[in-house]
């Protein structure tokens, strides 16, 4: 015969769980603040001047185990200049369809471009409306800012930016015309466009 416990005794968990403070959060009408370190949406990050700090070097994208990021890169002009060096990250999308928010990416970033916030809603209805672009991972305007493209710090060289001696842009600085800006491809799935990469490249990546 089986030996059966007091039946009673399950009715005093349940008895002492009903004087328990209660830890059911109001969300999404109060929302309770992440550790300062949680790993939320990315940020593509400034410059003090508003130049943008991705050089559109693709590292992210190959630290990336979920194959996430697409990026291009393109080279700055005199006319049109994104970041204070040779090249920047003209085309910037993160799939958070498949993005785990490991931060490997993070890691992988040379120049600090890339961050995380503690932003965890990133819930929605479409496919499309989940691939952030580069202008929704862009980080805002601060003061002493300019939004790029725009000229270099007049005397700096892109190492000063580096060593912290841009604090803001140069009075006059001004915005330029962004003519590369109108063929930038949107809303398709950043793994089919890796894999199209992958396919064109495959003699690189072997
Ligand atoms: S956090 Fe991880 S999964 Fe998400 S884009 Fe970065 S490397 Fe990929
Ligand atoms: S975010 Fe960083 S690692 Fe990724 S392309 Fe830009 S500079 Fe390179």
């Amino acid at each position: 015969m089986p030996k059966f416990e007091n039946p009673l005794a399950g009715f005093g968990v349940t008895f002492k769980a009903m004087f328990k403070k209660r830890l059911t959060e109001q969300y999404p009408e109060e929302k309770k603040p992440t550790a300062p370190r949680f790993h939320g949406r990315h940020q593509l990050n400034r410059h003090p001047d508003g130049l943008e700090k991705c050089v559109g070097c693709e590292l992210c994208a190959w630290a990336c185990p979920a194959d996430a990021i697409y990026v291009e890169g393109a080279d700055n002009t005199d006319e049109e200049r994104y970041s204070p060096g040779e090249r920047y990250g003209r085309v910037y999308q993160i799939n958070y369809l498949r993005c785990i928010l490991c931060g490997l990416c993070v890691e992988a970033c040379p120049t600090r471009a890339l961050t995380m916030t503690n932003d965890y809603e990133l819930a929605d209805r479409t496919r499309e409306s989940l691939i952030y672009t580069k202008e929704e991972l862009l980080a805002g305007l601060e003061e002493g800012m300019v939004d790029s493209p725009h000229a270099i710090h007049p005397g700096m060289t892109e190492k000063d930016y580096y060593s912290g001696l841009v604090t803001e842009a140069a009075p006059g600085t001004v915005q330029q015309e962004a003519r590369s800006r109108g063929d930038v491809p949107a809303g398709r799935d950043a793994g089919e466009r890796a894999q199209e990469a992958a396919d064109d490249s495959s003699e690189v990546r072997r």
